[in-house]
This record gives structure tokens, C-alpha cells and sequence, in this order.
């Protein structure tokens, strides 16, 4: 993967300045790792509790760092200052590329990276963190689609290795080398794949998702699946990755690939995630999903 990935970014101009739209679980993710590993990084949220939760998580990550000795203080405290919060866009047109990291929402992601367009230079690159959304979709309103792509982490961000760069049908060569180099400085796997909903890791996972949630209606029990799957050799079962990934999550990517391949992955009635998302238990993020975390 990684001899391919080097093929993608030769020539790439290093970026020097990222923005990231989002301080939520994946948005702080991105601010930490980009940061950590000496890209500075503006951290844009529409709420200030989203900054300010997403700087304290950096902080304590940082602060692990420095206690495992991994990290000098010093460097972590440059890490840390390395990542700006922002409620506008006031610094954006000094930026290399920006990831879009807002909730999963077609027409939200639409109008915010539209907006983004208006306050960034015609070279800087934009880039969506969308699960499963498409990128040709998301580029449609946008006046330089071929400065777009997809950029596609996992989480927890700064343990999990693969990023998924996705191009969209008008995306240019240059706009992919360039997210696949930014995804190596951050010390990552990026892979290039074509776009569809759910790219290649979801249209994996997602059927996963639809197969232990048709167990649960036929009445199994989600911690048993779960220990099953870890004995399976899995790092953990289907219930507690959907309380990490967030419900709301789910909820919107599995409407994405349910419409995107309504054939496999439409179910009938509501599943598991929809009733979880409806009585408001979305995971880890408000302390109850699956489980309960106080
Ligand atoms: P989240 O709910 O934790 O965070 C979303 C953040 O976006 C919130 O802080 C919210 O205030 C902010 N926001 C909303 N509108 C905004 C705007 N107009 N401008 C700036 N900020 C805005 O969600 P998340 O789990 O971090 O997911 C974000 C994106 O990443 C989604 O597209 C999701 O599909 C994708 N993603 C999530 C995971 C996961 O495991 N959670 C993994 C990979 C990709």
C-alpha cells in the first residue's frame, strides 16, 4: 500500500498550514495528529464547548505522550500550540488544505464547503472526512471541484493508520498528491480508491453492521456477539465500535449506503442503530449507547 501511495504523491508541494471544519470526535483527531507531527492546524467549530472539548482532548493525548516518553514537554506544548481554534474562517486564506470534518449530512456538508470555498485562495485544497457520502455528490455546487477529494480517517484518529484518499469524478492528479502527501506527513497509510458510497472500508463494514443487527432483532444479545467477535480476533465487537463511532454517525452513514445500494443494504423497519439514534443514545459521545459510560 504504502509503494502505491508514493507513486500518488510524487512532486506534491509539503502543506505548511491545514484547517480542519469540526472539533468533534474526528475534527479534534485530526487537529492532534496533523499538529503532533508538525503540521499547524486551524481547529473551525461552530460551537465554543466543540473547541474547547477538542483542545482538552489534544492536551491529555499530548500529555500521554509526554508521561510514556514519547514526546518532550516542550515539543508537546508547541504541539499544542500548533493547533488555533476558530469560530470564523478570519485565517483560512493562509491555508494548504482544509478536511471537512462536520456531521455526516449531505446538505450541511454541501453548504459548508461551499462557504469554505469562499474564504480560501483557488489553490488550496479542500477535502471531506464523509464515511460514506459521495464526492462527485459533494462537488456539485462547488466552483473547483478539481481542487476537491475525499480524505477519510478513522477512528480514534491518532491510532488508526489508514486514510482513505477518494477521488471524485472532476478531482485533479495534483489535488490527490497533495492529500496523499499531507496524509504521510501525519504518518499515515493513505490508499487511493474511487468513489462510491461507503468508499472500501464502510462497504465492508456497513453489511457487518446490517448482519449483527438483524441478530439483535431476532432477539441475540449484543454483549455476547461482542465478546464472540474479540474471541474472533477482533479488537473489539460490532455494539461497543458503534458506541465509539457515535450512533448519529451510523445512523446517517447507514441511510447513505442503504440508498446508495438499496438492493443489499435496505432493511425493513427499523434496525438497531435507527431506535438507538431515535431515543438518543449515541454512544460514547454522550456517555450511553450500547453501554454506559460514567
Ligand atoms: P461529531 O458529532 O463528533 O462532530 C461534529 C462537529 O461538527 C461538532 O463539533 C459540530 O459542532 C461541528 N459542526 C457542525 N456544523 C459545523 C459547521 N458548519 N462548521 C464547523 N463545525 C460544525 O462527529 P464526528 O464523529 O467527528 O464525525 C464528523 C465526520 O467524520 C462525519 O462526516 C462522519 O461521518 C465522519 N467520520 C466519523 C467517524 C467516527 O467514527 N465517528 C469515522 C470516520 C469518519
Amino acid at each position: 500500500i504504502k509503494k502505491t501511495a508514493g507513486q500518488f504523491s510524487k512532486g506534491a508541494e509539503r502543506v505548511k498550514q491545514a484547517a480542519v471544519l469540526g472539533a468533534g470526535i474526528m475534527g479534534g483527531g485530526v487537529a492532534y495528529q496533523s499538529s503532533s507531527k508538525g503540521t499547524p492546524i486551524i481547529m473551525k467549530d461552530i460551537r465554543n464547548e466543540a473547541l474547547e472539548l477538542g483542545l482538552s482532548e489534544a492536551n491529555k493525548l499530548l500529555g500521554g505522550q509526554v508521561s510514556r516518553g514519547r514526546m518532550t514537554a516542550e515539543k508537546a506544548m508547541k504541539a499544542l500550540n500548533g493547533i488555533t481554534p476558530a469560530l470564523s474562517y478570519g485565517e483560512f486564506d493562509h491555508v494548504d488544505l482544509v478536511v471537512e470534518a462536520v456531521v455526516e449530512n449531505v446538505n450541511v456538508k454541501k453548504a459548508v464547503l461551499a462557504e469554505t470555498e469562499n474564504h480560501i485562495s483557488a489553490d488550496t485544497i479542500l477535502t471531506s472526512n464523509t464515511s460514506t457520502i459521495s464526492i462527485t455528490e459533494l462537488a456539485k455546487n462547488l466552483q473547483r471541484p478539481e481542487n476537491f477529494c475525499g480524505m477519510h480517517f478513522f477512528n480514534p484518529v491518532h491510532r488508526m493508520p489508514l486514510v482513505e484518499v477518494i477521488r471524485g469524478e472532476k478531482t485533479s492528479d495534483a489535488a490527490i498528491a497533495r492529500t496523499v502527501s499531507y496524509a504521510q506527513a501525519m504518518g499515515k497509510t493513505p490508499i487511493v480508491v474511487n468513489d462510491c458510497p461507503g468508499f472500501l472500508v464502510n462497504r465492508v463494514l456497513f453489511p457487518y453492521f446490517g448482519g449483527f443487527s438483524a441478530m439483535m432483532k431476532e432477539g441475540a444479545d449484543f454483549q455476547i456477539i461482542d465478546k464472540v467477535m474479540e474471541k474472533f480476533g477482533w479488537p473489539m465487537g460490532p455494539a461497543y465500535l458503534l458506541d465509539v463511532v457515535g450512533l448519529d454517525t451510523a445512523f446517517h452513514a447507514d441511510e447513505v449506503m442503504a440508498k446508495g445500494f438499496p438492493d443489499r443494504m435496505q432493511h425493513e423497519g427499523i434496525n438497531v442503530i435507527d431506535k438507538l439514534f431515535e431515543v438518543e443514545r449515541f454512544g460514547q459521545k454522550n456517555q450511553k449507547g450500547f453501554y454506559r459510560y460514567e
